[in-house]
């Protein structure tokens, strides 16, 4: 238990059944678990990220209060999908709910279980787009940019994303390929500072990163733990930051 109860963020999404009411039933029994829901966002519909992850999702954000611990916090959001009928077949595969907690106040902290804030949020449209509607003035602890700033970034065109100079060739799918400039790391130059990084992100191998949820330590650097890794991620970046979301009435 915290001393004073901490407001906290949390991404809700899925694409099987029927998942508005799934959506708002999950919401319903949070305060059982001692989680008041201070404000949630309308639903929006997302095209599936990957190519595994079956069809469109919809997906909503919702601002919370509560004096648990971040770890039980995550403990209760897992309860509640598994209540919901979640099972963890694949990584960013098809699902009822999917429940992650973004941030928790201005805490930076990663442990096996748990890293925050949400490594994937800055460059996930379908996160933040619904996460505006209740926290546009968030400002993400790491990043030092508002959820309004992070979603202007991924507005700019082309989108510069900075890969090794030892990576092998790219695909980017003909959909994205007028949106996205890809670079080599040393052709642009590091932003002085207090001035704007004209990259969107720097996709990294190194040896350090968790397995499958690279951290944020640094700014919207993402470190792969090999190449195929690296090229993985960088179809996930585009698909997450490119793909379309947009608010959508229940089905
Ligand atoms: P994703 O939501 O990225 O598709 P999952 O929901 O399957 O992935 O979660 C994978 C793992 O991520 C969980 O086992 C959980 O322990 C870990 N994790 C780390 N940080 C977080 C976070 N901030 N929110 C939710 N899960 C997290
Ligand atoms: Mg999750």
């Amino acid at each position: 238990m915290l001393d004073t109860a901490a407001e906290c963020l949390i991404g809700l999404g899925g694409n099987i059944g029927p998942v508005a009411r799934t959506i708002d039933g999950a919401l319903a029994v949070l305060p059982r678990y001692g989680v008041d829901v201070l404000a949630v966002s309308r639903l929006y519909r997302s095209e599936a990220m990957g190519t595994h992850a079956g069809g469109s999702f919809l997906n909503a954000a919702a601002r919370v209060r509560t004096s648990l611990e971040p770890h039980a916090l995550l403990g209760v959001l897992q309860t509640v999908e598994e209540t919901f009928g979640r099972t963890r077949e694949s990584h960013w595969g098809p699902r009822t709910l999917d429940l992650d907690l973004l941030a928790c106040a201005d805490r930076v902290m990663e442990t096996e279980r748990l890293i925050l804030p949400h490594p994937g949020m800055w460059y996930r449209r379908f996160v933040l787009q619904p996460l505006q509607e209740i926290a546009g003035p968030w400002r993400h602890p790491v990043c030092r940019q508002t959820v309004d700033d992070l979603l202007q970034r991924m507005d700019r065109r082309p989108m510069l994303v900075e890969l090794p100079e030892h990576a092998g060739p790219q695909n980017v799918p003909d959909r994205y390929a007028s949106a996205v400039c890809i670079c080599r790391s040393g052709e642009v130059p590091e932003p002085a500072a207090g001035e704007d990084d004209p990259v969107f992100c720097r996709l990294q191998t190194a040896d350090v990163s968790p397995a499958h949820l690279p951290a944020v330590r640094t700014p919207f650097r993402i470190e792969c733990r090999d190449e195929a890794a690296l090229q993985e991620m960088l179809q996930g970046v585009l698909a997450a930051a490119l793909s379309t979301c947009r608010p959508c009435v229940a089905d």
